[in-house]
């Protein structure tokens, strides 16, 4: 059986500025007929820009069968983010089926949700598929996103220390944890999430069905440059039966003399 996930074609049809570091793409076309939602209210799907071959994750904001909505945080550098800082609508890329991971046990009474600015549509759907529950955000972004969350969900704004940087494994170190069931969830900059994860286990004894602490995004990690666009390089290596790694060396190697 291939494991590799069903994508499906897309075409930009709208493309908003929700605030200076957030822009929302409405995605449309015949080619999202086959996409079948997970129901799970973190879901995401891999999104892959024109011109690459290397899948980025975002939050499905909302879908409604014909539309896809997902919220992009345009940071310094980034493949994605430098596609979706420029006018991109009327370009087609390409989507992945929906996974999520949220699991909220039976008996919960409150929700306790943090991230940064990648997070929000995660925590936006959340809190919205939980108006039932008592539900405290601690949101730590750079722009102001007012209506963003639903008005029964209680948010603390908090704004980032630096560009790139976070300060929420010593949010979640103080948090008045409160009594009774409930759950955790959060997303942010990988190294912070795993501080999180440490505390979470080792400090408050939590059980791994209590909590999900997802790495959204490595700050370590740098933007290989790539001075060619390796769009063709990539079909036609999938035309020859290569997989990704195989192409991306050959690709790489191919073009050391451009760097
Ligand atoms: C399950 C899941 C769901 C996600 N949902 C969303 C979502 O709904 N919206 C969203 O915007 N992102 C979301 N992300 C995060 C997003 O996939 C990453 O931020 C991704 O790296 C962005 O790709 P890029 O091409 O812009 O930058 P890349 O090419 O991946 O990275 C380039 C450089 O930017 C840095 N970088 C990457 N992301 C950030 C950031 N957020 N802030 C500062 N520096 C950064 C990297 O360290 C690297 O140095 C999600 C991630 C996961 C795993």
């Amino acid at each position: 059986m291939s494991t590799r996930a069903q994508t499906h074609t897309a075409v930009v049809e709208a493309r908003e500025q929700l605030a200076p570091h957030l822009v929302r793409l409405t995605l449309g076309g015949a080619g999202l007929a086959g996409l079948v939602s997970s129901g799970v209210p973190d879901e995401w799907v891999g999104l892959i820009v024109p011109g690459q071959f290397q899948s980025r994750y975002y939050t499905v904001r909302s879908f409604d069968g014909v539309r896809l909505v997902l919220d992009v945080v345009v940071h310094e550098e980034g493949l994605v983010t430098e596609w979706a800082a420029r006018d991109c609508v009327g370009d087609e890329v390409t989507i992945t089926d929906p996974k999520g991971s949220f699991a909220l046990p039976d008996d919960t009474t409150w929700l306790l949700l943090v991230g940064d600015l990648t997070a929000m549509p995660a925590m936006a759907r959340i809190a919205e598929a939980h108006p039932d529950l008592t539900v405290r955000v601690w949101a730590e972004v750079p722009d102001e996103l007012p209506g963003y969350l639903p008005r029964h969900a209680d948010v603390t704004w908090l704004l980032p220390p630096g560009p790139g940087a976070s300060d929420l494994a010593t949010v979640v170190e103080k948090i008045d944890w409160p009594d009774g069931d409930g759950y955790f969830w959060m997303a942010g900059e990988s190294a912070q999430m795993r501080a999180i994860r440490k505390h979470l286990m080792r400090d408050r004894g939590l059980s791994s069905t209590a909590y999900d602490v997802m790495g959204y995004w490595r700050g370590a990690q740098k933007r290989q440059p790539r001075a060619v666009d390796p769009g063709p390089v990539w079909r036609a290596g999938k035309a020859a039966g290569l997989t990704d790694q195989q192409i991306w060396e050959r690709f790489d190697a191919s073009h050391e003399e451009d760097r």
